[in-house]
Formats: C-alpha cells, structure tokens, sequence
C-alpha cells in the first residue's frame, strides 16, 4: 500500500497532472478543489502528506494549516505559492508548513519533496528515489543530477559520495567517514580524494562564494546544506 497524499489545490490544470503523476509513482492521492473540502478531508488524520495550495477559494493553504495544527493534526505539509507570494509569510508565520515549492515548479521537483517529506515522519524509511538539493534533485535510480529540464551526469564515486552526503544532510560529515562509506578501506588511502571529488560535485551543483550547497567545516570535514 502506498503512502496517501493529499492534493488541495482549485486549479484543475494543476491537480490532476500531479494527481496522476503521483499514481503513477505509488502514491494513493485524493484531491479537493477548495479550503474547506480540503480542511474536512484533511481533519480524517488519515494522510501522510499534504500538498497544499496558498490561494484557495473558501479558506487560503494559511487558515487550513493553521487550523489543522490547532487541531493537532500533525500530517506534513508542502504548500504551493505563486512567485510573488514570500516565504516567510508561508514558513515565518509558523502556521506549521514543512516545506513550499513556488508555482510553476518542475515535477521531478515536487516528487522529490514529497519523498523528503515522507521520509522526515518518525520511523518511517522508505527507499529513497531522490532526493532534493537546493534547486537541484539528485535521482537515485538514474544517477543523475537534475535541475528543470536539464540533467548532469555524475562518475560513480561522485554519485556515492553526494548521495552520501543527502543521506547526512545537514551533518558534519569527516574525510574519514566519507573515504570509507563511498570508497572502502581497501581502495583508497588518501583523504585528499575526498576533497577532489567533493571541488567536482561543487562544480556540478555551480556552488560559488555566493551560494554553496556544500559547506566546508575547517578542520572537521563537510556538510551538504539546502
Ligand atoms: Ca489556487
């Protein structure tokens, strides 16, 4: 049985491409068209996820967020906004969204989300098909680095190494512990291989002074952020 999503979202052109996208992936999906169908169906408690549209005819993402926090329900929510709509007014109002992707959104962008956020519940680890980075999706099954429409081909030891890092995102992770889960023992004895490998995978995902989705900790290591 497939994890139950939620799609709350008025604009047909929307919801039903995902719907059929995410059915297509395992996922059993329900769908309403507006805040207040989307707020009774959502108070069963018996989702796994929500995705949640911000302008909503009947009751706006915000009011069905809140209110179904305030009545404990607990289900993650990834609430969709329009590009002029700001962030904070969706996460810095702490009205308890996870995560947002701003319309329009790639996909594989999406799914990706959808599977960080299911695999975020406590005691649940389904395999992992991507995995999100930044504007970045690392896709597990194809080996590639994709971003929109267009992909990037990683070597083996790259792919292990980053998909190593998503697996600790957020973790200072040392050369030792990246030689041996990527390398092994056996095969390479210098940890300067680690810092080569990781200067490539910082090519690919274009990090510069400005915006670095992987982060040097002096004298400890690295850290994979966004
Ligand atoms: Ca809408």
């Amino acid at each position: 049985m497939g994890c139950k999503v939620l799609i709350v979202e008025d604009e047909a052109a929307i919801s039903m491409p995902l719907r059929d996208r995410l059915e297509s992936e395992g996922y059993e999906v329900g769908v309403a068209g507006d805040g207040l169908q989307g707020f009774a169906k959502a108070s069963t408690g018996e989702w796994d996820l929500l995705i949640l549209d911000l302008m909503l005819p009947g009751r706006d993402g915000l009011e069905v967020c809140r209110d179904l926090r305030g009545k404990g329900i607990t289900t993650p929510v990834l609430m969709l906004t329009a590009r002029d709509q700001t962030v904070d007014k969706v996460l810095g109002l702490k009205i308890g969204a996870d995560d947002y992707l701003t319309k329009p959104f790639e996909m594989i962008e999406l799914l990706a989300r959808v599977e960080a956020l299911l695999r975020r519940r406590p005691g649940q680890t389904p395999n992992a098909t991507l995995y999100p980075i930044g504007d970045y999706v690392l896709d597990i099954r194809k080996q590639l680095l994709r971003k929109g429409g267009e992909t990037t081909e990683l070597s083996t030891q790259e792919f292990k190494l980053l998909k190593y890092l998503c697996e600790h995102k957020g973790e200072v992770l040392d050369r030792d512990e990246l030689l041996d889960a990527v390398w092994g023992y056996d095969e390479v004895p210098y940890t300067r291989t680690v810092d080569v490998h990781i200067a490539w995978l910082r090519q690919k995902l274009g990090d510069s002074k400005s915006q670095k989705l992987i982060i040097t900790i002096r004298g400890r290591g690295y850290k994979l952020e966004g």
